[in-house]
């Protein structure tokens, strides 16, 4: 298949490529690493008029540390972010989740960016970002907005972006000491999209006793789902293992997944329940001093 004509259109620098999707608005579609849009391109399933380059735009793919929080920007690949050191350091439940998007040629070349702008609802970043409440940073000509992680992801492959804005970095806050993070997915086979994923982060103080919880999970509803209420039930109490199932129990309550070609509802309800606790059991003991780097 090849894709429809369109006018190729190559910037290099942001504010070159902010005018043009000022110009050409949603005639314009944005590449990134194009592992998402070529075969959108390909399948005829976008028309856009004018494709917007952003690979020759300098700075757009920094990872660095910024006041204590991570800063990655949005042309980062994927595989560079997975194989940083800072984000080992810093952002352990990230890098636990990069190694589980697709296969590392698609990751060579997909973006941060390109990830997250696509939303798709099984994808692993958008949980990682909700269960971190981390910023997303959006630019266009008129300036810079910044959103939260429920503001952005609107819904299936929708997120709150207009056809003049660029998604141009992700900050995802540091966390307290004493906090162990997991991300745990299903898939069918390896690098397939997840069926259900689970981004999970817990905090305990000196005596053992959970102070912040927050999950996130993918593949259960059109963006990513975060049971707030059910991750704070953990706050006050010891992550115990009866603690523990009664949040898995909890998250199958609350989610609603739809049945699809790949896994009914009741299955994938089931898995998010089952991946919560043991997500939930990993972080626990991730607390305990193991340092842990995201490295499986
Ligand atoms: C076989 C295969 C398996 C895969 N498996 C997984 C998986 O398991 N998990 C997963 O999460 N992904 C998976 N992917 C998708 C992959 O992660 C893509 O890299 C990602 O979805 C898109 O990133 P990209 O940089 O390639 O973006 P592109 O394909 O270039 O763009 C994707 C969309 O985002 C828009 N866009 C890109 N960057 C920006 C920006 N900075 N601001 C605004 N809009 C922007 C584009 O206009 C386009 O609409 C898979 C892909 C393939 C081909």
């Amino acid at each position: 298949m090849k894709p429809p004509r369109f006018d190729y259109l190559a910037p290099s620098s942001l504010d070159e490529a902010l005018g043009l999707l000022d110009q050409h608005r949603d005639q314009a579609k944005v590449l990134a690493g194009g592992q998402s849009l070529v075969p959108l391109l390909n399948f005829r399933l976008a028309r856009p008029a004018y494709l917007v380059d952003l690979n020759e735009i300098d700075g757009l793919d920094e990872i660095r540390m910024d006041r204590g929080d991570l800063v990655i920007g949005a042309m980062a690949r994927q595989r560079d972010v997975e194989t940083s050191s800072l984000v080992r350091a810093h952002c352990p439940l990230l890098a636990e989740a990069m190694p589980q998007i697709g296969h590392v040629q698609i990751r060579n070349r997909g973006t941060l960016g390109g990830s997250v702008a696509h939303a798709d609802p099984a994808s692993e970043l958008p949980a990682v970002i909700a269960a971190l409440d981390g910023d997303l940073v959006v630019t266009s000509g008129r300036g810079q907005r910044v959103l939260k992680p429920d503001a952005f992801f609107v819904s299936y492959f929708t997120t709150a972006l207009d056809p003049t804005e660029l998604l141009t970095s992700v900050r995802l806050p540091a966390l307290p000491p004493r906090t162990g993070t997991a991300f745990l997915e299903m898939s069918r086979r390896h690098g397939d999209f997840a069926l259900v994923g689970v981004a999970a982060t817990v905090t305990i103080d000196d005596a053992g006793v959970c102070t912040r919880c927050a999950l996130a999970l993918t593949g259960v509803g059109p963006a990513p789902v975060v049971p707030r209420e059910v991750a704070t039930s953990l706050v006050g109490v010891r992550p115990t293992p009866d603690a523990i199932t009664e949040i898995g129990q909890g998250v199958s309550a609350f989610v609603r997944p739809e049945s699809d070609l790949h896994a009914s509802s009741d299955y994938r309800t089931h898995l998010a329940g089952v991946l919560t606790e043991r997500a939930l059991v990993r972080c626990v003991e991730r607390t305990r001093g193991a340092h842990h780097d995201g490295r499986p």
